[in-house]
């Protein structure tokens, strides 16, 4: 006796039905993203800073995004069916243009996020560690900001002393007392800076 996947007529199906759900599945989120403003499911976004979502053109982000999801859908249905009908070869073209597609969407993401020279510019400290909060759980991130602003970093030349983590530094469950070279907001240009703990958190 056959087990199911051993009868190609079952894989076909099974593909199918893959495919479908996965259109449909890109289909809702693409609607959701594009038409319904629902700009939390657009990761990278949800976890920033109110500073640095201020700096994404979020609408025309979202229409991109949400298209893009949408036009993978079609493409990835049409292949479906392909292969469901044995055109194998056609399958095949149809996943190398979904690939090309979604670098294209990928690429296409950049026209509506701030670019990093202004994000620096303008950045509160937020800004400054805006990949962080794309990619961490907000909770650790905020341990690890408790963590660095235990530290300063200190001016060799004018002896002025910065909070490390608005400096846009991280340090977290550190020991010892590295030298570092950092602008400097006083001398406004690169120096060398002594990072040590603030004195309220020496022991
Ligand atoms: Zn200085």
């Amino acid at each position: 006796m056959l087990t199911f996947f051993e009868s190609e007529d079952n894989v076909r199906l099974a593909g199918l039905l893959f495919s479908l759900f996965l259109s449909t599945l890109f289909t809702i989120v693409g609607y959701m993203v594009a038409y319904q403003k629902r700009y939390n499911l657009i990761s990278g976004y949800n976890r920033a800073p109110q500073s640095v979502k201020d700096q994404y053109d979020i609408e025309g982000l979202s229409k991109h995004l949400g298209d893009g999801l949408i036009t993978l859908a079609v493409l990835l249905t049409i292949s479906s069916v392909f292969f469901w009908f044995g055109l194998d070869s056609w399958m095949i073209g149809g996943m190398g243009l979904f690939t090309f597609i979604t670098l294209i969407i990928l690429i296409g993401t950049r026209k509506f996020m701030p670019p990093r020279r202004l994000l620096a510019q303008r950045s509160p400290s937020d800004a400054k560690h805006a990949f962080l909060y794309s990619v961490l759980p907000t909770r650790l991130n905020r341990a690890m900001e408790a963590g660095s602003r235990q530290w300063q970093q200190e001016c060799r030349k004018c002896g002025h002393a910065q909070d490390y983590w608005e400096a846009g530094g991280v340090r977290w469950k550190a020991v010892g007392e590295p030298s570092q070279l950092a602008l400097c907001e006083e001398c406004g240009t690169l120096r060398w800076h002594k990072i040590r703990k603030k004195p309220e958190f020496r022991k």
